[in-house]
């Protein structure tokens, strides 16, 4: 039967099969012969062993799409990163890092823009309008009038997604509508970390319908930590890639180059201005790590 890890702990790694629930399997053989660690997120071939019991034995990991490494997960088909407009004001400088880190995981990211029913209309044209190009999916929402609840559904729907964001913007609230269930797990380990205890930590995936996997990221700081090279940065800039091909010098990196197409299209408003300073931000971030 074919199914997916949803939960690894001291070497039992938990099996969900549509329409028969979840396993509780061991992994042998897949170790020893072919020294690959089961990932929560990996879809598996399972030789049921106990249908009773609901007892298990991976006997194959299918092909990985990709690998999160913090947090270690498998076959992620999407990021969702809530930030509030208001109530705390959302640091697009650590959105643009996120955004970064998940593009060179090649994995999409849908930004969740919540806490609309404390802010204008204005602010979020301001944020759609810097985000569009950005070549991120954007949705508006309130957890507190219930608005925008179906777009998150939709989005989410038959895909495996990681959530994360800064605290204190609604992403346990958001959560907590998505997946009632689940959700009072997921705040006692964090609760549990909160207060500094030794819990194991590991990952997990919920299941909410056919082919729907959520999972929770209670740190965000870990999963935008910059590993680039300074030259490739403009290249998780999408909004830049409609011009760059205009750039007088190949290899452009929209400085302080002449006859610059990206600096040009800034100076027409044609690109957000918060954006390409973020780039200059980061860029020069890069280069005094890089300099030791
Ligand atoms: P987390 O730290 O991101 O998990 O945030 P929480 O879900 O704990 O929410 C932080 C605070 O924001 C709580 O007081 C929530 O009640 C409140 N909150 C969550 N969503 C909304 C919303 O859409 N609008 C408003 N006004 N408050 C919200
Ligand atoms: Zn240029």
């Amino acid at each position: 039967m074919q199914g997916k890890i949803i939960k690894g702990i001291a070497g039992f790694y938990y099996v969900h099969v549509e329409g028969f629930g979840i396993y509780e399997c061991k992994a042998k053989g897949i170790f020893r012969n072919r020294g690959i660690k089961p990932l929560v997120g990996d879809d598996v071939e399972m030789d049921v062993l106990d249908e009773e019991k609901k007892l298990g034995n991976i006997a194959d990991i299918l092909e990985r799409h990709n690998v999160l490494v913090r947090p270690a997960v498998a076959n992620v088909d999407q990021a969702v990163v809530v930030f509030a407009i208001k109530e705390p004001e959302p640091n697009l400088n650590l959105l643009d890092r996120f955004i970064i880190s998940m593009k060179q995981q090649g994995v999409p990211v849908v930004i969740c823009f919540n806490k609309v029913d404390r802010s204008t209309e204005t602010d979020c044209r301001r944020l759609q309008e810097i985000y569009e190009k950005s070549g991120c999916r954007i949705l508006f929402t309130s957890v507190k009038e219930q608005s925008g609840m179906d777009s998150i559904e939709n989005a989410v729907r038959g895909k495996t997604t990681v959530f994360a964001g800064p605290s204190g913007v609604g992403k346990s609230s958001l959560l907590n509508v998505l997946m009632p269930e689940a959700h009072s797990k997921t705040g006692i380990i964090s609760e549990k970390i909160k207060r500094g205890k030794h819990t194991t930590r590991h990952s997990e995936i919920f299941n909410l319908e056919n082919n729907t996997y959520i999972m929770d990221t209670p740190g965000f700081s870990s999963m935008s930590v910059l590993d680039c090279e300074k030259e490739e940065l403009k290249d998780y800039y999408e909004e830049f890639l409609y011009y760059a091909g205009e750039c007088r010098f190949k290899g452009c990196i929209h400085i302080n180059e002449p006859g610059c197409a990206v600096k040009e299209a800034l100076e027409n408003n044609e690109i957000p201005r918060e954006r390409y300073d973020n780039y200059i931000h980061l860029y020069n971030e890069l280069k005094e790590i890089r300099k030791y």
